[in-house]
């Protein structure tokens, strides 16, 4: 069965009403509606991606380079091997997912070109309904019981462009990275990119093959992780003629094992981890004396926003081949040549890349109601990062931002399967999670502390985003290590649950 897009009109595709609608063919909505068929295989459901196509983040991006700076033993999914070197390709990674979708039978189930403009629940009825708009104006309607919010967390159309001054004077070509044009040739160009994140790390060494020059123009340095792109234990396994999933198993505990004495001794011991990172550049570039300050000394704590992974450590080679140079400073004006910086430096470029990240997008910018009254999110209280007071039958998918989004995924699958034939066991045609006795007068504060994690979107976005309580049950702790031990084992009789409006647990009392 082919993966692509245009899937076949079947039963499922023409459908009015499914069990479960998930929104999104991106790795979450691929992942999750794989769970839901081998769990939950009685249950009718459809996928509504508003593209073409699946992919979504990694169809959105085509900037030279883009890649995953996870490694795709963990960003894989758990139950389909990853054979391939670590860190893989958006190319790579659409092949997978496109695997995934063919093995499983997904496609005739994703409806695509369909962008959900409405979401309404109704509590007569304990049915939502969708309103969906096609490229050809069309609306459709369909209702559902059961909606699996799979849409990411980021605008896919409007990126973050700040307004920067001057920006009419510039002659040369501006384009944000997340609307790149694989069209445009920066062969022998000076190319800026502005900004020093994740996407900027994969960007630069890449435009530095063909370009004249780069420059990273940064307001502050980001910390970079450098390591070959490949796993020792997988190329052992695989050369010892171990099976493919068992290699899969083995090496995701071990990169996850790795991955959490990382993030406690970044915690624990920041400056310790901070010498390391270092001398993994300097191993890289053989440079004993490669200068860190001032352009790559961060002034927050590693872990603190993304590591930004360097395949064999590329962009630092970079800059010790006098590729790509740094500029730490603020932008003040652009000029018709280039920019100029508050503390008045002129760089020159034909092309200027801004690598200045997302808009945070809540829910797709669905407008959702609720028996009549918007939904306004940042009033709700979110249940461990995946369901919200006051919204019934619905479960949103946040990853994680410091270990692989999709181990969250895979987790958040066997929840929500768990949830719908706990239902279905009870007969109940609505779930919904509401604060406990315990919970009376618990501090809520933003959906996360500054102090977790902080990048400039998540910071931005805040005012969108739900509120959380001091207890695990109202947090989304991003911390994968714990909620492993916890999400699985939830009691979903626990008092937080309310089922058909009735609380959960034993203490059985009827809400207002
Ligand atoms: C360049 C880049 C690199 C990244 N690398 C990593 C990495 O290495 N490791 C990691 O863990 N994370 C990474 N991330 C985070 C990444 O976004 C997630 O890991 C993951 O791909 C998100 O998948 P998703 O399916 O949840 O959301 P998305 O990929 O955002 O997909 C959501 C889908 O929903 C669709 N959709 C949205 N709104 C609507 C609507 N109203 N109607 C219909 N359809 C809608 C979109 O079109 C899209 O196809 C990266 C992000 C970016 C931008």
């Amino acid at each position: 069965m082919s993966a692509t897009a245009g899937a076949e009109l079947t039963a499922a595709t023409l459908a009015t009403h499914v069990d479960v609608l998930i929104v999104g063919a991106g790795i979450s909505g691929i992942g999750s509606a794989y769970h839901l068929q081998e769990q939950c295989p009685g249950k009718s459901y459809v996928i509504l991606e508003m593209k073409d196509t699946f992919g979504g983040t990694w169809e959105t991006h085509k900037y030279p380079g883009v890649r995953s700076d996870s490694d795709l033993y963990t960003f894989g999914y758990r139950f389909k091997p990853w054979v391939g070197a670590p860190i893989a390709s958006a190319d790579e990674i659409l092949k997978y997912m496109g695997e995934v979708i063919a093995e499983n039978g997904i496609a005739p189930q994703i409806r695509y070109g369909h962008r959900i403009t409405k979401a309404t629940w109704d509590s007569k009825t304990n049915l939502w309904t969708i309103e969906t708009s096609t490229r050809d104006g069309a609306s459709h309607i369909l209702t559902c019981n059961f909606l699996w919010m799979c849409q990411g967390y980021y605008d896919h159309e409007k990126p973050y462009m700040p307004d920067w001054a001057g920006m009419d004077k510039y002659k040369g070509l501006l384009v944000h990275a997340q609307l790149w044009d694989p069209k445009i040739d920066y062969t022998g160009k000076k190319i800026l990119v502005i900004g020093s994140g994740a996407t900027a790390a994969t960007v630069i060494p890449a435009f530095a093959e063909k370009a004249a020059h780069v420059t990273m123009l940064q307001r502050s340095p980001t910390y970079f992780y450098c390591s070959e792109n490949k796993n020792e234990l997988a190329d052992k396994l695989r050369a010892g003629g171990i099976d493919e999933p068992t290699i899969h198993r083995v090496v995701r505990a071990q990169i996850m094992h790795d991955q959490d004495v990382m993030t406690k001794r970044c915690i624990e011991e920041p400056d310790a981890v901070f010498e390391d990172l270092k001398a993994l550049v300097r191993a890289f570039t053989g440079k004993e004396d490669f200068p860190f300050e001032p352009h790559f000394t961060p002034k927050y704590r590693p872990w603190q926003q993304r590591l930004a992974f360097c395949p064999e450590g590329d962009i630092f080679r970079a800059v010790v081949e006098g590729k790509v140079s740094a500029v730490t400073d603020e932008l003040e004006t652009f000029t018709e040549k280039g920019v100029r910086t508050k503390g008045g430096v002129e760089i020159e470029a034909d092309i200027i890349v801004a690598a200045t990240g997302f808009n945070l997008l809540m829910m797709g910018g669905i407008p959702f109601e609720v028996d009549g009254q918007p939904v306004d999110w940042h009033e709700t209280i979110n249940y461990r990062g995946m369901m919200f007071t006051g919204v019934p039958n619905m479960v949103w998918v946040m990853g994680y931002f410091r270990a692989s989004w999709t181990l969250r995924v895979d987790m958040l699958g066997d929840f929500v399967c768990n949830l719908l034939n706990h239902m279905d066991e009870k007969g109940a045609k609505r779930v919904e999670v509401a604060l406990r006795d315990e919970d009376a007068g618990m501090p809520l504060g933003d959906w996360i502390e500054n102090d977790n994690f902080n990048p400039s979107y998540l910071m931005r976005g805040l005012k969108d985003l739900p509120k959380r309580g001091d207890k695990p049950e109202w947090r989304h702790n991003q911390d994968y290590w714990a909620e492993r031990g916890e999400i699985p084992k939830t009691d979903l009789e626990g008092s937080e649950f309310l089922y058909d409006g009735v609380r959960a647990g034993k203490k059985v009392t009827e809400v207002a």
